[in-house]
């Protein structure tokens, strides 16, 4: 058997410890006699697996007593409608920052329900960096501001948590949750997809303090309501048992290898030696702000776009995969999560400079 270095932007790369893990106990989970997906998600055994992985998480990422944790299905892309759905209450309009291809689908389900005020946009300069928290209009009566502290396709992140007052702050955390310490009493609501830092596809994590719940119009089905699953533990219907257990490996995994701030550091040293072998080369070239620049997803184009197939193919060769650029802009995106090890991003660097001395 041999990996490869796997630079998916999501599904992405687990840590091998976790699946090796997971391989130890798929047939027999502890003693059961069961895989973990033949459990019924009632009975003793996943109930203290569902209980662990919400703590572990809790831990990890310090998140106060007033916030419920929810392991919800639909993705990423049902809190774009959930979010309006659960924090509009009698307001009309919500604020909502602009900084590339995820804002702009979050503001598109959005306006379904409410007036969209956008606070800022990017796109003058084709979304390749982030406002300034003096750039923000805001409307104070707006029933919250939602932002993309990272966005995946464009790479391009905050440096800061916007301050909105009083208005809720909602933050899609999809591809940038786990990297490093975040202090969650900032924010309304977070939310992310699993299949990037957390785990295997199919949940979306959903931390959302608690006087944000129970405020959802009587028409808004149970399933979207974050009451029913607050009240339910996220047990109102059948969860992804298996994702769930999963994700719960992942975060004792962050636990045990010191936490966000271990996370936080290798994750900022993989990225500013990547972005650094991109800026010391006249053949690679990365058009994000410095501040604005991701740690998690870095898109590059190389000089002459025409050797972008033999690049991808003698990456592949090399054991450096999925690193084609999202469709929307073409090019190359390396994307780095926690389960990247920095031998991987040290792989890709020596293969950019090798790559640039035969090709440049
Ligand atoms: N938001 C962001 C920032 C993302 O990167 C993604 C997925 N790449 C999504 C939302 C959509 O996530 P999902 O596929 O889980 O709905």
């Amino acid at each position: 058997m041999s990996r490869v270095f796997n630079f998916s932007a999501g599904p992405a790369m687990v840590p091998e410890f976790v699946l090796q893990q997971a391989k130890e106990e798929l047939l027999d989970w502890q003693g059961s006699g069961m895989s973990v997906m033949e459990m019924s998600h009632r009975g003793k055994e996943f109930m203290s697996i569902a209980e662990q992985a919400e703590a572990d998480l809790r831990e990890i990422m310090a998140i106060p007593s007033n916030y419920k944790v929810l392991f919800l299905q639909g993705g990423a892309s049902s809190q774009f409608a959930m979010v309006p759905m659960n924090l509009l209450g009698d307001k009309g309009t919500a604020d909502y920052i602009n900084t590339g291809a995820w804002s702009k689908k979050a503001i598109s389900e959005a306006k379904r329900y409410c007036d969209v005020n956008v606070a800022a946009t990017t796109a003058d300069n084709n979304f390749t960096s982030a406002p300034a928290q003096s750039e923000l209009n805001l409307n104070k009566d707006a029933a919250y501001v939602h932002y993309t502290p990272n966005e995946t396709i464009g790479g391009v992140e905050f440096s800061y948590i916007p301050d909105t007052g009083d208005v809720p702050l909602v933050a899609d955390l999809s591809s940038t949750i786990l990297s490093r310490p975040i202090d969650v009493s900032k924010y309304g609501v977070i939310y992310a997809g699993s299949q990037k830092n957390i785990g295997p596809a199919g949940l979306a994590v959903v931390i959302v303090r608690e006087d944000l719940i129970g405020n959802a119009k009587n028409s808004v089905p149970a399933m979207f309501d974050y009451k029913t699953h607050a009240d339910a533990e996220s047990m109102y219907n059948t969860p992804p048992t298996y994702t769930w257990y999963f994700a719960g490996l992942v975060f004792s995994w962050i636990k045990n290898n010191g936490g966000l701030k271990a996370m936080g550091e290798v994750n900022q040293r993989k990225a500013e030696k990547l972005y650094a072998a991109i800026d010391n080369s006249n053949f690679y070239s990365n058009p994000v702000d410095k501040i604005s620049r991701s740690w998690m997803n870095v898109p590059f184009i190389l000089a002459n776009s025409d050797l972008d197939s033999a690049f991808l193919s003698s990456a592949k060769e090399a054991g450096l995969v999925t690193l084609k650029g999202h469709r929307s802009v073409g090019g190359m995106r390396a994307s780095i999560y926690n389960a990247m090890p920095e031998a991987g991003v040290d792989a890709l660097v020596n293969f950019m400079a090798e790559f640039e001395k035969l090709n440049g």
